[in-house]
């Protein structure tokens, strides 16, 4: 006889959620205008969770988080193989908002839903209490994780690293910018993120991976 799965519970009730399609925040007019499908990776075991933005068309399709190029980079960053990315005992990925939200007028990714994260995210914090770094991904994933704390732009606040990094009341916060290719001239103008940034990343990762130990 196994025993509770709260995890796995809260896995499919997250698999059934159709708030964005049927009781749209915003009214009719905001409703999800396709069949919704949350991606995320919840764990019992993860030490690393990445809080990513939301998952794109490609991502959407495939049921995949990151299957993408934004992905590749993010691995590159992290210095993971898709197989050590993609195991949920080691790596928990939950977006701001679980499904892909659709694009806007221009033809770009329209933000996470609104509706995600007051309806999930609480919870799905409460449920890994074993996190011990959270990469924070993007304006979104800071405004939640980082509240008032953060900076008034990802460069500031990636910038500041250390003040979420070594000082936080619960899991250790390591903000990022995304990984998009629309960031390849961000990244371009800001070497120190390469240079200060990406090495503690590795180093985090190495360590909650059971490479090395820091920290
Ligand atoms: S985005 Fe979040 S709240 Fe909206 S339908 Fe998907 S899981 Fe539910």
């Amino acid at each position: 006889m196994t025993g509770p799965d709260p995890i796995g519970e809260l896995g499919a009730s997250i698999s059934h959620c159709r708030i964005c399609r049927d009781c749209p925040a915003k009214g009719e007019a905001d409703r999800l205008p396709h069949e919704p499908r949350p991606v995320v990776a919840l764990s019992s075991t993860a030490r690393l969770l990445i809080a990513g933005q939301a998952p794109g068309l490609r991502v959407h399709e495939s049921g995949l988080p990151f299957n993408d190029a934004s992905g590749n980079r993010l691995r590159e960053w992290m210095g993971v193989t898709r197989d050590e990315f993609y195991d949920a005992s080691r790596i928990a990925i939950v977006p701001m908002g679980f499904c892909f939200p659709g694009y806007d007028d221009k033809g770009s990714d329209l933000p996470p839903r609104r509706e995600c994260a007051p309806a999930w995210r609480g919870r799905v914090m409460a449920a890994m209490p074993q996190i011990d770094t959270v990469l924070v991904i993007g304006q979104y994933a800071a405004a939640w994780h980082l509240g008032p704390r953060r900076k008034g732009s990802v460069t500031d606040t990636v910038k500041n690293w250390r003040e979420y990094f070594l000082v936080n009341d619960g899991p250790r916060i390591l903000p990022l910018p995304h990984p998009s290719w629309r960031n390849t001239a961000w990244l371009k103008n800001n070497p120190w993120f390469d240079a200060d940034v990406l090495p503690v990343l590795r180093r985090v990762v190495d360590s909650l991976m059971g490479r090395t130990n820091f920290g």
